[in-house]
């Protein structure tokens, strides 16, 4: 199951690489890279309303509600607003935040993660779910904390190849 560190680590980086190969140069900040890295671990955000919700007898499973499409798309509609008024910085924002909130689902669709029966891709039409978990299917549940390092370590490297960590600093 992806830890919070792999959430926020690859989507800061899927982010960043296209802001340095594929989007135009100055229309995505740093600001927005980072936001957007946070925005990967917020579907998680229900195992904290299930432990507050808990105090008053309530509760929401994990790995639900904000686990669908529609919570993604619901960035959308103020990125089109901000759009709308030309305001391009503020409506990239929210269409960061949106893929980071899809890029969560992805990764617990097909790492592992969330609702252990997959992901509902149709809600609220159907709760059909779905999943891959690949680290499952091979019983790599210890990789992770092993690949958060790989993973960190390369990307760093492009960084400094790239940047010289210029970004950073
Ligand atoms: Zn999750």
């Amino acid at each position: 199951m992806p830890y919070a560190v792999t959430h926020v680590l690859l989507t800061i980086i899927v982010i960043d690489l296209y802001r340095d190969y594929i989007a135009k140069k100055g229309s995505i900040s740093l600001h927005t890279v980072l936001i957007g890295g946070i925005a990967g671990l917020l579907p998680d955000i229900d195992i904290l309303a299930d432990w507050i919700l808990s105090f008053f007898g309530y509760g929401v499973m994990h790995g639900t509600i904000t686990h669908t499409p529609w919570f993604a798309l619901l960035f959308l509609i103020p990125g089109l607003v901000f759009q709308h008024r030309r305001e391009k910085k503020k409506a990239m924002l929210y269409y960061v935040i949106s893929f980071g909130v899809f890029f969560h689902l992805f990764l617990d669709w097909f790492l592992g993660g969330g609702y252990h029966l997959g992901v509902m891709w149709l809600y609220p039409f159907s709760f059909w779910t779905h999943k891959i978990h690949l680290l499952n299917m091979f019983g790599w549940n210890h990789v992770p904390a092993a690949l958060d390092a790989l993973i960190l370590i390369l990307w760093l490297w492009h960084e400094e190849v790239k940047h010289k960590i210029k970004d950073f600093i």
